[in-house]
């Protein structure tokens, strides 16, 4: 996100001065390069919302930029699968949200459907969607950063910032390097973007919650199992989408991701744990009143976590040919869930303010397919909220 801001503000303002902070070593290290990776098309947000009308737009600008700059991508589509009558009213649901939001070429299959597309899914009803598709977004944030630095920006990595100061014309960045000083500030934070927005002034409530969210992998002999994405009807109260099953552009089939409430928010590996990310968490009212509401849920994620074979079992009710000797461990992505006071999972992007400075609050899924539409939105934000002529 910080860099699709960075890249759309300096190709408005070119004579702008203007610099990414980045606290790692590397670009993309986080949520941008630990996702699904798929180009989501817009299906499943509540029409009228952010989410909705960015991701629209902004699956449309990623196949293009994709195609402009040579990343790796494929608008291979997706099913979407019920095997259950019960999910039958939530997935004409989809169908209407998907219609409403204009996703292109939304059809309904039935089982034959189904298996046309996909031979080896079973399900009693599913809607497809070709305009779903795959992307390299490392590589995406990778040239995003290529096109701050051809625009004459800086891109400075290792400078985490861990304080704000104000200024009477500035913010005083603080970081492992030194201070930079800034007329105006745009925070990308991912999973710490509650912490540098309370720095700077702003509300505590939502905080980020850690979520991680491990993948198996199919073993390359059966990744014929699965031609494209197939998803589950997902349970529209939360902001997850459930085990679904999608092919990589490099050709790994990826399963997963689960989602376990975690002790850090850089917990790639379980053994990760931090005293402050913890406390953070279980000192958050919302915290408390999320899990009073959604510990069965819990008990379930975590037993997908914890047994293979029931992990494996979740996806082999849509592809029911899938055994635990099919796959291997993938690797592990933590999602910053914003969660509010009330316990509330805030599932739409949050965008606030504060003196000189532009929050991206919450930038959940599908923000890695909505970052050119969403820096758009920003920057918009930005030329209301700061003088840039100056
Ligand atoms: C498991 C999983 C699957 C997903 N699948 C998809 C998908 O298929 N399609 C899709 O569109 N989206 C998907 N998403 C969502 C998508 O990955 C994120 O919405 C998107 O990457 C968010 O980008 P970001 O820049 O806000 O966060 P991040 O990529 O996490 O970047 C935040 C950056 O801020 C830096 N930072 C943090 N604190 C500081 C500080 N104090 N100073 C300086 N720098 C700092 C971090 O180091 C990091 O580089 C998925 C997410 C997860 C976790």
């Amino acid at each position: 996100m910080g860099l699709a801001v960075a890249r759309e503000l300096i190709a408005r303002n070119p004579h702008a001065s203007l610099c990414v902070l980045e606290r790692e070593d590397e670009i993309g290290t986080h949520q941008t390069g630990h996702n699904s990776g798929v180009i989501h098309a817009g299906v499943y947000y509540a029409p009228g919302s952010l989410k909705a009308r960015l991701c629209v737009e902004g699956a449309k600008e990623m196949y293009e930029y994709c195609e402009l700059r040579g990343i790796a991508h494929e608008a291979c589509g997706k099913v979407i699968v019920a095997t259950e009558r019960s999910e039958l009213q939530r997935l004409e649901e989809l169908e209407r949200r998907g219609r409403a939001n204009g996703v292109p070429g939304l059809r309904r299959i039935d089982a034959a459907g189904i298996e046309a597309l996909e031979p080896h899914a079973r399900g009693i009803a599913g809607l497809h969607s070709p305009a779903t598709g795959i992307a390299d977004f490392s590589a995406v944030a990778a040239c995003y950063a290529r096109d701050v630095l051809d625009a004459g920006g800086t891109v400075a990595t290792g400078c985490g910032v861990e304080g704000i100061a104000r200024g009477r014309r500035s913010l005083r960045l603080s970081h492992a390097r030194g201070t930079t000083e800034a007329g105006h500030v745009v925070f990308c934070a991912g999973a710490w973007a509650d912490r540098l927005a309370v720095a700077a002034g702003a509300d505590p409530d939502p905080r980020i919650v850690p979520f991680r969210g491990a993948y198996l992998r199919l073993a390359p002999a059966r990744r014929e199992l699965v031609r494209s994405l197939i998803y589950p009807v997902p349970d529209p109260s939360l902001p997850f989408l459930g085990v679904h099953l999608t092919k990589h552009v490099h050709g790994e089939v990826l399963i997963g991701p689960t989602a376990l409430m975690a002790g850090a928010r850089d917990a790639y590996s379980l053994r990760t744990v931090r005293r402050r990310d913890v406390f953070d968490t279980l000192a958050w009212p919302g915290t408390w009143r999320m899990l009073a509401r959604w510990w069965a849920t819990g008990v379930t994620e975590l037993r997908h976590a914890a047994v293979r074979s029931a992990f494996v079992r979740a996806a082999a009710r849509y592809v029911p040919e899938l055994a635990p000797g099919d796959v291997e461990p993938a690797f592990a992505g933590v999602r910053a869930q914003a969660l509010a006071r009330d316990g509330r999972l805030v599932d739409d992007f949050v965008f606030s303010r504060t003196e000189r400075a532009l929050h991206v609050r919450n930038a959940p899924s599908p923000a890695a397919t909505s970052s050119l539409a969403i820096a758009r939105h920003v920057c918009d934000e930005a030329e209301r909220a700061f003088d840039l002529r100056s």
